[in-house]
């Protein structure tokens, strides 16, 4: 069947552990002794409900989730979450603080808008390249909840600290720096991924939730997006996306077996800083925008000297199998996303590219 080896360095959906891959093919048709597929089983039955149960307990493990949050396994993807966490959160005084610093951040602040009064912490950017200072903040104490977005996935903005809310609750997305780092969770109110770039298939959303903030979501909540429900009833009101839940199990366990969050870590700073280091040394025929202290660890945005040498990049790249490297169409250029499955090896091969790809057309 000839496969080439490819190297995926897609934004997400995205690369995945081959060796977690590879146990759910062989799971897949026969799951255990059950006789059955994971995807044939009543989400009602035992079997399916150890799967929910182990897939948060490894979650709760390996983040070292406290007693009072809730893990749920919610639908909809991080958009959906958008409303969610508005529909949720919003009702105690019907206004919330956003931090935009990206694209995602600013259709979040979009999204609540339709359920609340939305305060905008920080000037509007016309291009994302920097995190501005906390002193020049602009926090209302009264707001409901503090947005951000952990990852900036289009534009490659990432905070690398948690942002001080003063006691408003810090709502996070962190679809694309999910698991890839250790943090406090205690300081969060709310935390969701969707899954499909460090943790599993599109289709499941994770929601990590504090117990006292349930109980307060608008009368016009959709059952499937009212967290106070999903709780109640363990991920379990309706058919949750069983699945998507099974894999971010093996992937969670993946990560534990590896040396926990605390390990993909030291791989992502690894990895990204041998391309920021590429591009820094590059004497300006690679350049990264985005200002050196808040530059992702997991996608880098990052240009070529001329239009023409960046759709040759992505040409020669694509034919030496690294793939899904062009990127995000409102940024243009090259996007290299290093997920906890891109390996440190996969990484230098990128890198090596990069330097002859330099040599050959300075
Ligand atoms: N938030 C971030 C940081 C993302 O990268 C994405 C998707 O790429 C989203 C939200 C939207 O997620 P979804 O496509 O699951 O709605």
């Amino acid at each position: 069947t000839g496969k080439m080896p490819t190297i995926n360095f897609g934004a997400g959906p995205a690369k995945m552990p081959e060796d977690v891959m590879r146990q759910a093919q062989r799971e897949f048709v026969f799951y255990g002794n059950t006789g059955l597929s994971v995807i044939e089983m009543s989400h009602r039955s035992s079997h399916y409900e150890n799967i929910n149960q182990s897939s948060q307990d490894t979650l709760r493990r390996i983040l070292k989730v406290p007693d009072n949050y809730k893990i749920l396994f919610l639908q909809g993807g991080g958009t959906g979450m958008f409303a969610a966490v508005a529909m949720n959160l919003m009702g105690r005084t019907g206004t919330a603080d956003y931090l935009v610093t990206g694209s995602w951040s600013a259709k979040a602040a979009k999204e609540a808008a339709k359920y609340g009064k939305v305060n905008l912490v920080v000037p509007k950017a016309n291009k994302y390249t920097e995190i501005p200072p906390p002193e020049t903040w602009n926090l209302d104490s009264n707001a409901s909840y503090l947005y951000y977005c952990a990852n900036e996935t289009v534009h490659g903005v990432e905070f690398q600290y948690v942002p001080e809310s003063n006691g408003v609750p810090l709502v996070a997305d962190m679809s694309s720096n999910f698991l890839s780092r250790p943090f406090d969770v205690s300081k969060f109110g709310v935390i969701f991924a969707g899954a499909q770039k460090n943790v599993g298939p599109s289709g499941v959303t994770l929601v990590i939730v504090r117990e006292d903030l349930l109980g307060n979501a608008l009368p016009i909540c959709p059952l499937v997006f009212d967290f106070t429900v999903m709780a109640q009833d363990n991920s379990l009101h309706n058919t949750p996306p069983t699945f998507g839940v099974y894999f971010t199990g093996l992937v969670f366990k993946w990560i534990e077996e590896k040396g926990g969050v605390e390990k993909m870590a030291e791989w992502a700073k690894a990895k990204s800083s041998l391309v920021y280091d590429t591009i820094d040394q590059s004497n300006g025929f690679y350049s990264c925008p985005v200002n050196p202290e808040c530059r992702s660890r997991m996608n880098i945005p990052f240009r070529i000297k001329t239009e023409e040498l960046e759709q040759l990049f992505l040409k020669e790249a694509q034919s030496k199998g690294m793939i899904q490297l062009k990127g995000h169409r409102i940024v243009g250029g090259i996007r290299a996303s290093l997920y906890n499955a891109v390996t440190l090896d996969e990484t230098n091969t990128l890198v090596q590219f990069m330097k002859e790809f330099m040599k050959s057309h300075q």
